[in-house]
């Protein structure tokens, strides 16, 4: 037997397609020549490899354990999101109501020649950044500073559409978090 017939052996061996005596002359020629020998071996291993329990079958729950992980980071970025739609929407509204208190506030050099009026406007520039950091802080800060100036119907404004803004966020984090089951059932 030639190593090429051997070698061509080995693979109907590994399908059982071999008859008895080809199977004995195969066995007769790995035993007498290294090369197909070796070669017999290595296809061993590769066998005994594959049926290794490393190549067992997953746990039965491993792919609802996966599927509940890609949830909650689904959630957490739609918090994420609507997070900081929200915290633009503030941002936009709050440049909205100081350009409007300015407008009505006194010129600029009247309001220089007075030390609180510019201590005040200090306060609103830093709240404007502070929003930027601290959601609350900000409100906080841009309510104080429209209430001390003539810009009551600018809050109440101001306050209007930031409800809003708030409820419609509120309705997209639950709203998507209500959904999700039912998703799971189809
Ligand atoms: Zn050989």
């Amino acid at each position: 037997m030639h190593c090429r017939e051997a070698s061509e052996m080995m693979s109907l061996r590994l399908d059982s397609e071999l008859h008895p005596q080809e199977e004995q002359a195969l066995l007769q020629h790995v035993l007498s020549c290294d090369s197909c020998r070796a070669e017999w071996e290595a296809i061993q291993r590769t066998c005994a490899l594959f049926r290794s329990p490393t190549f067992a079958t997953p746990p039965p729950d491993l792919s609802s354990k996966v599927m509940t992980r890609i949830r909650r980071h689904e959630s957490q970025l739609a918090i994420l999101r609507n997070g900081v739609v929200l915290l633009l929407g503030i941002v936009i509204l709050t440049s909205f109501c100081l350009s409007f208190w300015l407008m009505a506030a006194p010129p600029i050099e009247s309001v220089l020649d007075n030390p609180p009026l510019v201590s005040a406007m200090a306060t609103i520039v830093v709240g404007v950044v502070t929003t930027l950091v601290t959601l609350l802080r900000a409100v906080a800060l841009v309510a104080q500073a429209v209430v001390a100036g003539p810009g009551c119907i600018g809050l109440l404004s101001y306050v209007a559409v930031a409800g809003a803004l708030v409820m419609w966020w509120i309705r997209l984090v639950w709203g998507r978090r209500g959904l999700a089951p039912r998703r799971e059932k189809l």
